[in-house]
């Protein structure tokens, strides 16, 4: 894309309500706009970075064998009766509002209970099971603080993932499997030195659950983790017996502390609310039983802003290249002549190109493209001309080399990108 045609400008400040780095530094660079505290909207650049994380967790879910669906986020209040969870007593960030005939509706903070009931409609024998099924839907919560970004909206994209096994320890096969799944997700999108498997506490039908916590000063949570180990505790759930629970041996772990931000759980829900919704199955001899489920979240906004909380520097952004919004930020020094023929050259090979090809200032120039965080920069300039090559720097590393225009090809690109 060329940066003249990008409607959005980068800018010096933001609002002094925006408190958090990753949203003054997502704002700044025009990738995110706040319409309210904890209510953003996604703008080119942004809306890129967002797809590319959906992407990944897509290319790990469908390969675990999970099928895509979208639900929808207006919900009638009678499935959320049967398991106690409409009572603003009980859950207390819905989101609720009336149609004109006064049935009362909510904007779906999670999706346990819907997909039990849809699911209703599919489930007769065992034969039917196990399955997966996972959507990317907007989640509505009414949370009481707002003050970490994009990583606490009060409208978020979550992926939410439910599983549907006979028994429990065919669902503990797949819970186990699923801790793999979300390490290398949370690898992929940069984020797997920093991120521990994170025992919690859990839902009322099984004590505990899991967290994926990440290291990061703007963590509203605190963990205690086993650096070589790669196990965490949530620090509010850390207790003698914890380590019992979980067959660990406490003297064989020295754990440090550390502030965190939870990227996503997973979580054994047992029967609660197949048998509250009547979502049961017929075994091989006819007697119905009640479908055991787990659930699978990761918050889409909070990955994006945690990526940018543990990845940038004082001059900006730096995004890992596979979630990059480009993966080359190609900066033409009045030379758009040659520039252009490079920029259509790669963009021709399947490389994602940002072309600056403003009639601005380099120290401008260079100085949004440290903001926006792109990777890759090459750079085409008089003095790089004159001796046939570019200037090539990796975003977040000082040194940059000149390398001859004719090397400038999609190998070597990815090669540095590490794609
Ligand atoms: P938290 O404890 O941070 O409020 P949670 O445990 O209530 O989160 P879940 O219901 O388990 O959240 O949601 C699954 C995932 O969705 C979380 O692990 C997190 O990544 C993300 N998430 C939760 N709340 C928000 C939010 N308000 N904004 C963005 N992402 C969120
Ligand atoms: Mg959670």
């Amino acid at each position: 894309m060329k940066q003249s045609q990008l409607f959005t400008k980068t800018r010096k400040d933001v609002s002094a309500e925006e408190v958090s780095k990753n949203a003054q530094l997502l704002t700044r660079a025009g990738f995110i706009h706040r319409e309210l505290a904890g209510v953003y909207s996604y703008l080119p650049l942004g809306l890129r970075v967002i797809e590319k994380i959906k992407q990944i967790i897509r290319e790990e879910l469908n390969t675990a064998g999970c099928q895509e669906i979208v639900m929808s986020a207006l919900q009638g209040k009678e499935i959320w009766e049967k398991t106690e969870r409409w009572s603003d007593e009980i859950v207390d960030n819905w989101f609720k509002t009336t149609l004109k005939n006064k049935t009362e509706l909510g904007l779906a903070f999670t999706h346990e209970e819907p997909i039990a009931n849809i699911m209703k409609n599919f489930v007769q024998s065992y034969k039917d099971l196990p399955f997966f099924a996972y959507q990317f839907q907007t989640k509505f919560r009414n949370e009481l603080r707002a003050k970490s970004g994009i990583m606490r909206g009060r409208e978020f994209i979550m992926k939410d993932l439910y599983s549907f096994h006979t028994t429990k320890e065919a669902h503990e096969e797949f819970y186990d499997k699923m801790k793999e799944v979300y390490m290398n997700i949370f690898r992929r999108l940069g984020l797997g030195e920093n991120t521990y498997l994170t025992m919690s506490s859990g839902v009322p039908f099984s004590k505990y659950s899991y967290e994926f916590q990440t290291i990061s000063d703007a963590g509203e949570d605190v963990i205690l983790y086993d650096e070589e180990k790669r196990i965490a505790i949530n620090k509010d759930d850390f207790s003698d017996d914890i380590f019992e629970d979980f067959g660990l041996k406490k003297d064989e772990l020295n754990f440090k502390e550390a502030p965190s931000i939870e990227i996503g759980d997973i979580y054994s829900l047992g029967t609660k609310y197949s048998e509250a919704l009547d979502l049961t199955y017929a075994d091989a001899e006819g007697k119905g039983h009640p479908v055991f489920m787990g659930s699978y979240g990761i918050g889409v906004p909070r990955v994006m802003g945690t990526i940018v909380e543990v990845h940038h520097d004082e001059n900006g952004m730096i995004w890992p290249a596979a979630v990059a919004p480009f993966q080359v930020h190609l900066i033409s020094l009045n030379q758009n002549e040659k520039a252009e023929q490079l920029y259509k050259e790669l963009t021709k090979a399947g490389v994602e190109v940002l072309y600056d090809d403003r009639d601005t200032r380099a120290g401008g120039k260079f100085a949004d493209s440290d903001l926006i965080g792109i990777p890759l920069r090459v750079v085409m300039s008089k003095k790089t001309l004159e001796q046939d090559a570019v200037e090539i720097k990796q975003r977040g590393i000082d040194a940059c080399d000149m390398i001859p225009l004719l090397s400038v090809t999609r190998d070597m690109i990815m090669d540095r990108l590490g794609l």
